[in-house]
């Protein structure tokens, strides 16, 4: 069954040397539909330019959190102006990212928030990356309530799970999901509903068992959608479909 790649990132330039080749053959194979998230202004662009180019993909639009820094006064307008594009499904990804030491806590909290009720304002579903900051990251959604929104790569405990279910957020599952010591995710992903759940890859990071710390790419979906149906006890097969179902509802594809 051909799988939806909720999240991927074929901008990428470790995609420079096989893009339309790759993007072509998945399609015609084991692929149904990718959403091309973007990461910081010019990442978006070219995003919604893949989208563009191919009927099968669609784009998402927004700065991540460790792209903030040099934005310009008008990018919510720009952001604006590109989600005017029809194959413009999301917001995202944006959110809040304490890994790294430098990072610049209030700016980033002000750029979320922006975006979110951008999201809102739009009505379209945001895509939100939270690392090392869930507490900050919950505490703004808690306040804001997006009306559509899903955590992606999670890999949090089954109570942050249950605190973004409270709130009717989706959550999604990279190839975290089958690494040996993703403990947590697999209890988290325990206990969420099938109709919540989204398959996606985070390519060209994030490669599931057994291909793990290779460049990913959106066919390696299968081995996390394996891992989601040995937890929830069904077939793989099911797996896809459901998340599929949840995909063209979340995305309105
Ligand atoms: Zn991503």
């Amino acid at each position: 069954m051909k799988i939806i790649d909720t999240h991927a990132h074929y901008d990428d330039e470790r995609f420079d040397i096989d893009r339309d080749l790759l993007i072509n053959t998945m399609l015609d194979t084991d692929v149904e539909n990718i959403i091309n998230i973007g990461c910081s202004i010019s990442r978006s662009k070219e995003s919604v330019a893949l989208a563009q180019k191919y009927d099968k993909i669609f784009a998402a639009v927004g700065v991540h959190p460790e792209e903030i820094y040099d934005l310009p006064d008008n990018y919510l307008d720009i952001l604006r102006e590109l989600s005017q594009n029809k194959k413009v499904v999301a917001i995202g990804e944006i959110g809040l990212d304490y890994h790294y030491e430098s990072y610049d806590r209030q700016r980033q909290i002000k750029v979320f928030r922006e975006q979110l009720a951008l999201a809102d304002e739009l009505s379209l579903p945001a895509v939100i990356h939270s690392r090392d900051a869930t507490e900050d990251t919950l505490n703004v959604l808690r306040e804001l309530r997006p009306k559509k929104a899903v955590m992606h790569c999670f890999s949090g405990s089954a109570q942050t799970a249950r605190e973004v279910l409270d709130m009717g957020l989706y959550i999604s599952f990279t190839g975290v999901l089958t690494f040996k010591n993703a403990k947590k995710a697999v209890e988290a992903c325990g206990i969420i509903p099938m109709d919540r759940l989204m398959l996606e890859t985070d390519c060209p990071y994030m490669a599931p068992a057994p291909h793990r710390g290779e460049r990913c790419i959106s066919s390696m979906a299968k081995y996390t959608a394996a891992k989601l149906a040995e937890i929830k006890g069904i077939s793989t097969d099911e797996a896809i479909s459901v998340c599929n179902v949840n995909a063209k509802r979340f995305f309105g594809i």
